[in-house]
Order: C-alpha cells, then structure tokens, then sequence
C-alpha cells in the first residue's frame, strides 16, 4: 500500500503540474494575441513557399530574394510593416482566403483558377514553365512527356499545366525536391517556373533546361477578395516601383546571382560524401535548421503530452465512472463524441482544421496550435489507454476500498489509478513515441520543426541522402532515449512493489 500511495502523491503531483501547464499555455495564449494588438504601424502577414529562388529562399536561416526586397521597399514608402510565413505551397491560396495570412507573395502565377479565390495585383514579373531533363535528353515535345516520368511541384500553376494538358505528373511538395528526385534517377523531367529552374540546374551538374518553355505567365501579389485597401496601396506601390526603375533593378540583381551556393566536383564516392556533409550541415551554418527544428519538436512532444494525459486522465475516469457506477451520463457521451470524432480523422487533418478553420481568424503562435491539436488527438488515445488500465483492476480492489470506509473519488484516486498506471505504462510510452514521430507533420502549417529543417536543407542543396538520414538518426536517437527512460521508470515502479 505504501507504495502505491506514493504513486498515488506522484500522479497528483503531476496532476497539478498540469493544471499549471495548462494554465501557464492559456495566458501565452493570451498574451500572444494581445501583443499583436499593439503594433503601431500596420503589419500584414506575407505567406509564401520559401524554396523558390531567387523570389524567395533560405539564405544563412533568412527567406530572402526578390519577392522579400520588393516587400521592403514597399514597407519603406508606405511606412507598413510585412511579416514573412514560409509555408507549404499548396496551402497558401487557403491561407489567405481564410484570413491566416493578408497576402501572398510567392512568385504567384496569375491564373483564371486563382481569380476566383483571390484578387490579384498588377503582375510585377513575366515567367515561363519550362523543362528540365538530363543533359543527352532529346528535345521533349508535349507528346514524349505524356510518356515519360514528370515530376511537378503539387498545387503550382506547372503542375496544373501539365495534368490539363499533358498527363498526370508526380507531384512534390516543392520544385528543389522534384529535381533532387530527377538527380536521384526517379524522373524523366522536371516542369517548373524558369528562374527556380535555372538555380537548380546550376546545382545539378547533369541536368539542362530544354529551349521551349511550355507557357508564358505573370506573376502577382494576392490578397483575400474584397480587400480592395491592401490592394490598392500594392497597385500603387508597385507602380511605383516600376516607374523609377526599383522593380526591374531588383530583379536583375537577383537574376544575376541566381546561382546555387554548392557546385558539387568531387569525383569519387567518399569525395562526394565529405563535400555533401560540408555543404548539408557546416557551409552557412545549415546545421542550424536540424538543430532549431530539434527544439521546436521536443517543445511540441513534450507539451502536448502534458495536455495529452491531462485530458486522458479526465476522459478515462469519467468514461469508467460512468461504466462502473452508471453516474456521469451526459459527461460520457460527450467523450465518447470526441474519442470517435479524433480517433476517426488524421491527424494531419485536425490540424489543418485546427490551424486553419477554429484558429482561423486569430493570430495566434503555431507552437501553441500544434500543441493543441496534438494534445487533443493524443487525449484520445491516452484516455483509451488509462481506461483499458482501470478496467483491468480486479473490481474487488474496488469493493475492498469501499468497505474501508473510503468514497469512490479516494478508491478512484489512491488504489486504482495507481495500479492501472503501473499496468498501462509500456502502452502509454508508445503512445508518447508515436506523438513525438507524428509532430513531424507540423510543416503542413509552416512550422519548421526538425522534419520541416531537414527539407529546408535538402530543398538547398538538392542532397536527398545525408539530410534524411540525419533527420531519422536524430529522432531514433530519442525514441531510444524515451524509451530507455521509461524502461527505468517502469523498473523502479516494479522493484518498489516488492
Ligand atoms: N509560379 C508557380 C505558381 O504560381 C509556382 C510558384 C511557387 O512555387 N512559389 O504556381
């Protein structure tokens, strides 16, 4: 008994622990928006897909380019204030028609399609899609591509080009990883906006971009519909941009260092290896993506499995009370409700809702929505977890407590839960690994997490090997560490017993 109630202090210990959490989480919640409340000039929030260069790419852990010096110098001029979100392509039109972001800036293709979602400005710059195949290719006409491998970047205006008019492409979540797969003999060709183009093909020494570009675009600012302000002050700036020479002076400089910062020579495989290690984690201090995007995922883990048990723990007891005693009837069904709702959808998918649909319209910081939304889903499963444990306490310890004069809350809270803790421990430090590996989603909502660092590295390098590999060592690194820290504390619960 002595050690049980010493294990019945500890989860009230962390009980409170987690009230605390959950406190301290609600007032940054606060906090966070009523300080973008106090901005004096006007801020609007830019989204755009930073591996597109030389319009807007990492460059030393900064998006630079020449989207980002257009958006300066109309900050300059119009005394406003542009606040940057690099995020998946395939997410920014959603981004500004649901008000997350205020505009798009991203080397945004003007297309009847995108009209009717957003409005558009003036276009600032022409473009063309064009294909990239490996050095010795024959000219591809449109029919040899409907034979071929052609990869895309998903959601681009290419990619819509090229399953409109030619055959259903593969689709990557950015162009820099098409061409990694063509280097990697996994594509014929690679159709992509030109300029992007030209800075990977002077990365990949076997690659060339072929003489006929596919189609002529434009590019332009977008704003959500209706926001004829924003869009009024971009037309204007932009005009003026273009009337004293600025935008065009912008472009050409960006034109002219288009150039990849890796030019790989070595020749034999070791070669190779050494200069790809340089240049993956030690030039520009690119070590810094794996190491910022470490901290961001074990803050994320570790908070959402706080709420995670917080809410686990809650759900399981009201789940068994209502099982044991037929009490809290109404308080069931609605976690019943929630156990179905998130153990039936991904969880990729709540959250995007989460980020996009309930936080839509508030700015609030991403960390805290990621760990919402993975809190909540693993809630779930820890409640399902907790409460296989109680159910599997002999009801007889039940009785027993129970005719020692203890009420239901002191039999719930000092003998069972202790011991359905003690039995449910190697399912629940699944979970928290599962947790930790499903947080590498969080790039679907710009968060550069270690994942999200690693394809920042590989986006600017075009080296799909080392970075995956340091990616994966570095989670299984602490999945062992969890794991061998559970073993510990499973073991001392056991010895304890004895
Ligand atoms: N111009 C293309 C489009 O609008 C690609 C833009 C990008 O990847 N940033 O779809």
């Amino acid at each position: 008994m002595s050690v049980l109630s010493r294990v019945a202090s500890a989860v009230r210990r962390i009980g409170s622990c987690i009230l605390g959490s959950l406190a301290a989480l609600a007032l940054a919640v606060v906090m966070t928006s009523c300080s973008e409340e106090k901005a004096t000039q006007p801020t609007y929030v830019v989204a755009m897909e930073a591996t597109f260069p030389p319009y807007e790419f990492y460059k030393g852990g900064e998006i630079v380019g020449i989207d980002v010096d257009i958006l300066q110098e109309i900050a300059r001029r119009k005394g406003v204030e542009f606040k940057l979100e690099d995020m998946a392509f395939d997410s920014i039109i959603t981004a500004v028609q649901t008000g997350k972001v205020d505009l798009v800036v991203s080397g945004l293709t003007v297309t009847p399609d995108r009209k009717r979602m957003v409005d558009f400005t003036r276009p600032y710059s022409g473009a063309r899609q064009v294909i990239i195949a490996p050095k010795g290719a024959p000219a591809y006409s449109k029919d040899d591509l409907a034979r071929i491998r052609v990869g895309v970047q998903h959601g681009s205006s290419g990619d819509v080009y090229v399953t409109e008019n030619i055959c259903e492409p593969e689709r990557f979540t950015n162009g820099a990883l098409a061409v990694s797969a063509m280097n990697a003999g996994k594509l014929d060709a690679v159709v992509l906006d030109n300029a992007p183009a030209e800075n990977h093909v002077a990365g990949s020494p076997e690659l060339t971009i072929q003489p006929t570009a596919l189609v002529e675009e434009e590019y332009a600012m977008a704003v959500r519909k209706g926001n004829t302000q924003l869009l009024n002050m971009l037309n204007a700036a932009l005009n003026e941009l273009e009337a004293d020479g600025t935008l065009r002076a912008i472009i050409d400089r960006h034109m002219r260092e288009n150039k990849p910062e890796n030019a790989q020579v070595a020749t034999t495989a070791l070669g190779r290896l050494v200069d790809n290690f340089k240049t993956d984690f030690i030039k520009n201090d690119r070590w810094k993506y794996l190491a910022e995007g470490f901290l961001v995922t074990v803050e994320i883990a570790a908070a959402a499995a706080l709420v995670g048990i917080a809410l686990g723990f809650l759900i399981a007891v009201i789940r068994s009370t209502a099982d044991l005693t037929g009490r809290l009837k109404v308080a069931d069904f609605f976690c019943r409700l929630y156990l179905t709702v998130v153990r039936g959808t991904p969880v990729v998918v709540q959250l995007l809702i989460i980020y996009f649909v309930i936080f839509g319209a508030v700015d609030i910081n991403k960390v805290l929505v990621a760990i919402v939304a993975f809190g909540l889903n693993s809630g779930a499963y820890v409640a399902e977890i907790i409460r296989s444990g109680i159910m599997s306490v002999d009801r007889g310890q039940i009785e027993a407590g129970r005719s020692l004069g203890l009420g239901y809350g002191t039999t719930m809270r000092s003998v069972v839960l202790p011991q359905a803790l003690k039995n449910v421990l190697p399912a629940l430090g699944n979970e928290f690994i599962v947790l930790l590996k499903e947080t590498s989603i969080c790039g679907y909502i710009a968060l550069q997490d270690l994942t999200k660092g690693g394809d920042i590295i590989r986006s600017q390098t075009y080296d799909a090997f080392l970075p995956l590999v340091a990616v994966a060592l570095i989670y299984l690194t602490m999945v062992v560490l969890l794991s061998h820290l559970l073993k510990k504390f499973e073991l001392r619960l056991k010895k304890n017993e004895r």
